[in-house]
Formats: C-alpha cells, sequence, structure tokens
C-alpha cells in the first residue's frame, strides 16, 4: 500500500532527474499550479512536478512508484470533480508539454499530453483538418480522450477515441510504450474510454479530417417551448445526415454580444448546430431545422472550425464553482421530455443542461472493440450547476441532483465518464458495463500497485 507523502529521497530521486520546474507550497507558481477549472476544487500537492519532457515524465513516475507516493496526473484540469490533484502526494503536470506536429499528408496530427483542445485545433486548422473534440477549447486533450471524447464532429467522424491510432505511454513502473492496434493492443483497448487508469499518456496521435470552414450556431426557443422542441429533436437528428450535428440546451442567454439586447438574461431553450459536410449542402441539411417552430434567435452562419470550438470559452473560464451529473440515454422517453420541462428553468445565468447525441460514426464502433461501453446510447445528458459564488454551491447542487433523480430512471443506466464526480464505485462500474472485468484484469497486469488512481478508478482485478 502506498504510505503517500512525499519523503526526502524521493524529492533527492526527483531533483537529481528533472528538467521541469518543482513546485512546492508556498513556492511562486505553486498556487497557480494547484488551480483547476472547478473553482470548489482546493487541494494541496505536497510538490507539483510541470514535466519538460517525456524523460520528466518518466522519472516522476518511476520515483512516486519506488517510493510509496500518492500520484495525480494533470492534463488540462478540467475534471469537475478535481481528479487533476491529490492532497499530499506528487502531481505530474503536463501542461507545458503541449506541441503538436500535423502530417497534412498522412492526415494526421500528434499531440502531447498536455494540449488542450485549442493547441491541435489551431494546428490542425492551417492544414484544412480537424479531429473530433470536445465543444471548449481549453478542455485537455488528456483528460477527454481518456475517457472517450464527445464534440461537434462525433456523428460525422466518432468519438475522439475512435480516431485515436496511437499512444506513447509510460506505465506504473515508469516503462514506456507505444499503445496501438499493433503493440500493446490490449492497453490501446484499454486507453480509449478507461481513462487515466493505465498510465501518463505522453503523446496521442489522431486521424485528422477535412474541416476548414462549417456552418454553425445556436437557434434559441422561449422556455415555455422546451418539451415541443424536444419531441421535434428526438424524431429529427437521428435520421438526419451524420454531417449534421446539434446539441440540446436549457440555459440562461448570455447579456453580451452576438445575442440581441432584447435577449439578454432571457431562460431560453435550443439547439446549437453544426453542418461539417460540403458547404452546398449545407443548406438542403438545415432546411427541417429552419422550418420548425418560432424561434427567438438563429445563429447559424459560416465560421471557421476553431471559432466554434472556442465560442463557448467565455462564458466558462476557470474557477467558477460547479457541480455536474450526468447520464447516458438510448432515446428521449416522453417521460423523460416531462422531467426536462420540470427542470428547464436553471438557478443560476451560466447553470445549464446539455444533451450530446453520441450516434452516427460513433455507432458503427462495437461496444467490446474500446472500453467506452454506452455504443448503442444516443444521447449523453450532462446537468451542469454553476455559479461564481460559493454561497450558492447548495442551492445549485440541489437544482442538479432532484433534475438528476428525475431523469436517472430513464436513463440507459451509466454515465459518461468525463461527466461524473466521484459518485462511488458503482457508478464507475456501471459506466464500463460488460467492459469492466477486461479493464480490471488489464489494470492488474498494467497498474497492479493502482498508483494511477486520481480518476474514475478501476481497481486491479485479484489474481
Ligand atoms: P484533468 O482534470 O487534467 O484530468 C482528468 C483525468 O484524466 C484525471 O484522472 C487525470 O489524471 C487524467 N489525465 C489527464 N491527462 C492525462 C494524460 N495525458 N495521461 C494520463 N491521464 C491523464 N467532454 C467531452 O467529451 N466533450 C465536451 O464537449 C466537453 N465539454 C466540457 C466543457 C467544460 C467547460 C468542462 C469543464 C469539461 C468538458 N468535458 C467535455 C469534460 C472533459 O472531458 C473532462 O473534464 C476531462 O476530464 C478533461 O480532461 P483534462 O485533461 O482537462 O482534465
Amino acid at each position: 500500500a502506498l504510505s503517500g507523502e512525499l519523503s526526502q529521497a524521493a524529492l533527492e530521486a526527483l531533483r537529481g532527474g528533472l528538467r521541469g520546474r518543482l513546485l512546492h507550497p508556498g513556492q511562486e507558481g505553486y498556487d497557480a499550479a494547484r488551480a483547476v477549472w472547478n473553482g470548489m476544487i482546493d487541494r494541496q500537492p505536497g510538490a507539483i512536478v510541470r514535466c519538460a519532457d517525456v524523460a520528466d515524465v518518466m522519472t516522476a513516475v518511476r520515483t512516486a512508484h519506488e517510493h510509496g507516493v500518492r500520484l495525480a496526473v494533470r492534463g488540462g484540469g478540467h475534471s469537475a470533480s478535481g481528479l487533476a490533484l491529490c492532497d499530499g502526494g506528487l502531481v505530474i503536470d503536463l501542461s507545458a508539454m503541449h506541441g503538436v506536429r500535423v502530417d497534412p499528408a498522412a492526415r494526421t496530427v500528434t499531440a502531447e499530453g498536455g494540449c488542450t483542445l485549442g493547441d491541435v485545433d489551431h494546428a490542425t486548422h492551417a492544414f484544412g483538418l480537424a479531429t473530433p473534440f470536445g465543444i471548449i477549447s481549453t478542455s485537455g486533450v488528456g483528460g477527454l480522450s481518456l475517457g472517450g471524447g464527445s464534440g461537434y464532429l462525433t456523428r460525422h467522424y466518432g468519438l475522439t477515441i475512435d480516431n485515436l491510432l496511437a499512444a506513447d505511454v509510460v506505465l506504473a513502473d515508469g516503462r514506456f510504450v507505444t499503445a496501438s492496434a499493433e503493440t500493446h493492443p490490449d492497453l490501446f483497448w484499454a486507453l480509449r474510454g478507461g481513462g487515466g487508469n493505465f498510465g501518463v499518456v505522453t503523446a496521442f496521435h489522431f486521424r485528422c479530417h477535412p474541416v476548414h470552414h462549417v456552418m454553425a450556431g445556436p437557434v434559441l426557443y422561449d422556455l415555455a417551448d422546451t418539451g415541443a422542441v424536444l419531441r421535434w429533436y428526438r424524431d429529427f437528428l437521428p435520421s438526419a445526415p451524420e454531417e449534421l450535428y446539434g446539441f440540446f440546451m436549457v440555459g440562461t442567454v448570455p447579456p453580451a454580444p452576438p445575442f440581441p439586447e432584447a435577449l439578454h438574461g432571457r431562460h431560453v431553450c435550443g439547439i446549437v448546430w453544426v453542418y461539417s459536410g460540403d458547404r452546398e449542402d449545407a443548406d438542403a441539411a438545415l432546411a427541417p431545422v429552419r422550418e420548425f417552430g418560432s424561434p427567438l434567435l438563429d445563429g447559424i452562419h459560416e465560421v471557421p472550425f476553431p471559432a466554434l470550438q472556442s465560442v463557448f470559452d467565455p462564458l466558462y473560464p476557470p474557477g467558477l464553482h460547479s457541480y455536474w451529473r450526468g447520464d447516458f440515454f438510448t432515446e428521449i422517453t416522453d417521460e423523460a421530455i416531462a422531467v426536462h420541462e420540470r427542470f428547464a428553468e436553471v438557478p443560476t445565468p451560466l447553470s445549464t443542461m446539455h444533451l450530446y447525441p453520441i450516434d452516427g460514426a460513433a455507432h458503427r464502433v462495437g461496444r467490446d472493440e474500446t472500453a467506452f461501453h454506452y455504443r448503442e446510447a444516443t444521447w449523453s445528458a450532462v446537468i451542469v450547476g454553476i455559479d461564481p459564488d460559493p454561497a450558492n454551491a447548495d442551492r445549485v447542487r440541489d437544482w442538479v441532483v432532484r433534475y438528476w433523480e428525475a431523469l436517472h430512471p430513464s436513463s440507459a443506466g451509466g454515465a459518461y465518464v468525463n461527466f461524473m464526480m466521484e459518485e462511488g464505485h458503482d457508478r464507475v462500474r456501471a459506466t464500463y458495463g460488460e467492459n469492466y472485468a477486461r479493464l480490471a484484469r488489464l489494470k492488474a497486469r498494467y497498474d497492479p500497485d493502482n498508483l494511477f488512481r486520481h480518476n474514475h478508478n478501476i481497481p486491479p482485478a485479484d489474481p
């Protein structure tokens, strides 16, 4: 078992072998390095190592392994439950490892483990390419990819993991391997959905697709239309072309351009659309959207793909207090729609509920082909309570939990691992379903001491 704390001997081993900075409590830069996206998280690691390269990661992992030091791994720091940090122990901070290399001829991109989505989008866009990621450009490629990765290109090109070709990994004993369909295929399978359980990924190698400018934007409706919009949306989208993607949301119109002043602060529901196919086919694909209902705003226009990917960044800066719950849904039932209508009025202006489609190309991968289990689910819901003021935390959390409890009976059972707080082992098990036993066996092989445990943890199976 790990004693957890950093001993003098461990510190010396680290100091001798690092090129990056080692940050201690009280030192300049330490507090900034332990701040994560969710302002509710306040953890005090014994030290933070800002790795400069793969050698630093190997040194840090080997030291933690040999000296029994509690270890957390930080990618983009976006995990709502603060899994990037531990109290005491050591944090491997990958944020300085954010190099990206595009191979335009092969249509691939290699991204270091500490990249944000924006780092990669910026680099690939120059070549008219993109790989499927999430909807906020400041999220980490690390955590997002290892959990699955859903976003604007999911219907057209699959989950992020469906585009992963290989990963460089530092294993629990400090060894470096490359996992792909050819080398360490078991590890490659586990990495595609199994979260940070299996090692530190120092580089991801992704397939890219020709995506440059897209037709995209929100179409907003009166909150009272929530039921009608949801009924139309669930019937329309699954049979729409896969190039068309739209996530449903409830929330509040931000008090800023490009939204017209008359709508500022108004409670609304809506769908954020993107058409990522050929421009000349966009109008036909969007025609049913334009024919439906009486929107308050039709904000669809042509934008560079990275502009779409970062359009919500200013709304969700780091430091806000946030509480989340999610679930997968194979269908949006009438009962579920009644629940959405009941809870659609958000408790604070930044709180929201999103329903992300995960069908199309993501459905063409079998449930046992990657660790990501819920392949037949059509939607992934997340209920997000957010406010800058911690005094509202209880009220916000109460809305999230009551909404989730009412909705959960119509869910497929488990949740997208990246939308979970620390909700207990049963929830992690439900997320992986029939893939859980294989994951636990692979955990026993690759990380028998459970060094990588600050994640939605899969403890090693008993031998
Ligand atoms: P971190 O907190 O740094 O890490 C999360 C977990 O992954 C930790 O256990 C960490 O140890 C591990 N980890 C991170 N990097 C590595 C690595 N290189 N090697 C090994 N382990 C690693 N998800 C979507 O799929 N689609 C979305 O559209 C989306 N939108 C979001 C919007 C916001 C505002 C936020 C806050 C989150 C969103 N998410 C979305 C969820 C997101 O996928 C998770 O928060 C994810 O954990 C982010 O990864 P990270 O590297 O930033 O997080």
